[in-house]
């Protein structure tokens, strides 16, 4: 009688412990998955797939918890030559929705077809149907750096010679949420008030940004700014700054580049140098070296849409 009953105390220990190692490390690995293995259950909410980061808040923000938002190009990766792994390609095949950027960004311009091919059932949204396109700046960038002749004809020409930062002005912001907005009441009607709610909350805020923002730079009006990688033109356009590359076509400039670059700089009385994390800064301290400027990262990828901006004005409004 007391053998049976130890028995079944230490049957009692053992599944107890079992379930609790289970319950730990399911809980580890669900935490650990974070942006790209994201394999444990989705709680029946509808999954989303978008391309950047920045799309990360837009979604979550309008979707509340009834989403999941899985975003392709990974902190630290550059949009522009990202490849996805097949491990990210097979959570397409789960997605209910897909956030295109739509702006000619070359990670999507790559592999949305092979994208639309794994899921054809899920619907696809173009998150920036409605914005106003600029030209991108690499036509007067070259321009700026005299670069003419075969390196210039030998580039490729992207199918749209837009802009694809979009994400990077508040304004652009507002009707990027709109758009989700619409698909997500498109495949999930019966939330439509939860998702109308959660969209008016979140455009509030980003009306607010632009205001901030407006008026914390309003005296530097007209003023250029040097940056590596040209991502900010819609910032510019809104806020009245011009922008000014260093990097061309993706690449460091040639010497001949970079000294017109100095001229340039010196003659602007240029004293900030805005780098972003996913680039090289070899070139941008090089400059920094010869005009006596300072380097400072900005972040036009980062997954805190608001919180981030604010970062950004902040840092414009210091330019000297
Ligand atoms: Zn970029």
């Amino acid at each position: 009688m007391e053998k049976d009953f130890k028995i079944l105390f230490i049957v009692v220990i053992l599944i107890l412990s079992f379930s609790g190692a289970f319950i730990y490390f399911s809980t580890y690995y669900s935490n650990y998955s974070g942006f790209n293995n994201n394999y444990s259950a989705n709680d029946g909410k509808i999954i989303i797939v978008a391309s950047v980061l920045p799309q990360k808040e837009f979604i979550d923000r309008v979707g509340g918890d009834k989403v999941q938002t899985i975003i392709m190009v990974p902190p630290g990766a550059d949009p522009h030559t990202y490849e996805p792994r097949a491990s990210q390609l097979q959570q397409v095949s789960r997605a209910q929705m897909f956030v295109q950027v739509g702006s000619g960004i070359e990670f999507e311009m790559v592999y949305m077809d092979k994208i639309k091919s794994l899921n054809p059932s899920m619907s696809i949204i173009n998150d920036s149907k409605g914005i106003n396109f600029i030209p991108s700046t690499e036509k007067e960038e070259e321009l700026s750096h005299e670069v003419h002749g075969s390196e210039s004809d030998n580039h490729k020409i992207n199918e749209s010679e837009s802009d694809p930062h979009v994400w990077v002005s508040p304004k652009n912001a507002q009707i990027m949420v709109e758009n989700i907005y619409n698909g997500l009441v498109k495949i999930d009607p019966k939330n439509k008030e939860y998702y109308f709610i959660n969209k008016e909350n979140y455009l509030k805020e980003l009306r607010q940004l632009d205001k901030n923002i407006t008026n914390e730079v309003l005296d530097k009006k007209g003023e250029k700014i040097l940056v590596y990688h040209p991502s900010w033109g819609y910032f510019c356009r809104d806020y009245g700054f011009t922008q000014i590359a260093i990097e061309n076509e993706g690449k460091d400039p040639t010497p001949q580049g970079m000294a017109n670059l100095i001229y340039q700089a010196k003659k602007e009385n240029i004293k900030v140098i805005f780098v972003s994390p996913q680039y090289s800064t070899r070139s941008a301290e090089v400059i920094a070296e010869e005009i006596g400027a300072k380097i400072v990262f900005i972040d036009e990828l980062s997954p805190n849409y608001v919180i981030n901006m604010k970062k950004v004005a902040d840092a414009f409004s210091d330019i000297d």
